[in-house]
């Protein structure tokens, strides 16, 4: 029933003009567009994983706190015990569960731009003002900008991803420390990519009253679990709770990542080969005279030939590699595309790819 008028009953308009979250198909792609590790875990541990997962309770609801995983996190990460942790289905169901707490208030969220689309777009899911943070053109924090739009705008939270996506660089410390002290907003820093830089700030969490730290274990080898947390003050965590979906993280998703933190020498073997490669690939690119920027990040923004990128993320699809082509999103991403950092032999397919697109002399 394509014009049931029930549904224009209940569905307002801006949902129905809107689209759903779109993700290219990707079967039989070498997939270097959304920042997974390309790596499986050795056959002997996948076993043992199955073993756990015909051994879980999945006729029981899960542990609502998942409490298997809280220790092992902590040390991993190395997380104080006067910070609390909240986990999400996925950062996003952070961020989701984080903007709420804004509905009505009138106040509104905060974020770099560019930056990583979901801030945007749950603001604007649960009607919350969104204002956009510019960057200076070295992709850093325009500070005196940012200042006079928080001080205009009175936001409730500010999201900074650190490194940021798309961008790939770390904001200058300073000058974030310059935000959180100036704002009385809860400052989330997303250290998203946390594995593939040496920036750590998990410390800022106890020094400053209104900042929290998000992770995710999806760049580490677990998107598929979905698996994200906030690490904060108790004062925090504890109110945010009250707000989180009872049962969230499913069975096999804590059974999964408990025995991923039991094997964390697997992930940290994983990313620091992608760390490598990170360097080997930028040589690559940079050897065929192409922009690269530096990125302590999973990814690279590379650019093309004035005009090019559409076309050149086009061939590459139809030469079978994916990556995500971010020309026209953003003044400051003109003919950028960007590439996940995989495996080494995903690379070399899109470096043979890339060749034949801007030709083998380059
Ligand atoms: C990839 C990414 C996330 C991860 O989201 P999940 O829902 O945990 O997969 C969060 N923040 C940033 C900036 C990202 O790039």
């Amino acid at each position: 029933m394509s014009n049931n008028p029930y549904v224009a009953r209940l569905i307002p308009q801006w949902v129905r003009d809107g689209a759903a979250y779109q993700v290219p198909d990707a079967t039989g792609m070498v997939k270097l567009d959304a920042m997974e590790n390309p790596y499986v875990w050795p056959i002997e541990l996948r076993e043992e994983l199955a073993a756990r997962v015909a051994d879980c309770a999945l006729n029981r609801y899960p542990d609502p706190h998942a409490l298997a995983v809280r220790g092992p996190l902590r040390r991993w990460m190395n997380i104080p015990e006067s910070l609390e942790m909240l986990f999400g289905n996925g950062s996003d169901e952070i961020i989701a569960l984080l903007i709420s707490t804004l509905i009505d208030s009138g106040r509104s969220v905060c974020a770099p731009d560019p930056s990583f689309v979901m801030f945007r777009v749950l603001a604007n899911q649960y009607r919350v003002p969104f204002h956009a943070l510019p960057l200076d053109s070295e992709r850093d924090i325009d500070l005196d900008v940012w200042l006079q739009t928080l001080a205009a705008t009175d936001p409730g939270i500010i999201f900074v991803p650190q490194p940021n996506n798309p961008t790939g660089n770390v904001f200058s410390k300073a000058r974030l420390a310059r935000v959180i002290e100036a704002t009385e907003a809860l400052v989330v820093i997303d250290e998203a990519y946390t594995a593939f830089t040496d920036a750590d700030y998990v410390d800022w969490a106890l020094r400053y009253p209104n900042v929290v730290i998000m992770r995710t274990l999806s760049k580490v080898g677990l998107a598929g679990s979905r698996f994200g947390l906030l690490i904060g003050d108790p004062a925090w965590i504890d109110q945010f709770d009250k707000l989180r979906l009872p049962y969230n993280i499913n069975v096999l998703s804590q059974v999964a990542v408990q025995f991923a933190l039991e094997h964390v020498d697997v992930l940290e073997s994983q990313s620091a080969a992608i760390r490598e490669e990170r360097i080997r690939l930028t040589e690559a690119l940079k050897a065929r005279k192409l922009v690269v920027w530096p990125s302590e990040a999973n990814f690279l923004i590379v650019l093309m030939p004035d005009g090019h990128a559409q076309a050149v993320f086009e061939g590459l699809k139809e030469q079978g590699v994916l990556v995500k082509c971010l020309d026209g999103s953003h003044p400051l991403m003109a003919n950028a595309l960007r590439v996940t950092v995989g495996a080494p032999a995903e690379s070399d397919a899109l470096l043979t790819a890339m060749d034949q697109l801007l030709g083998g002399g380059r």
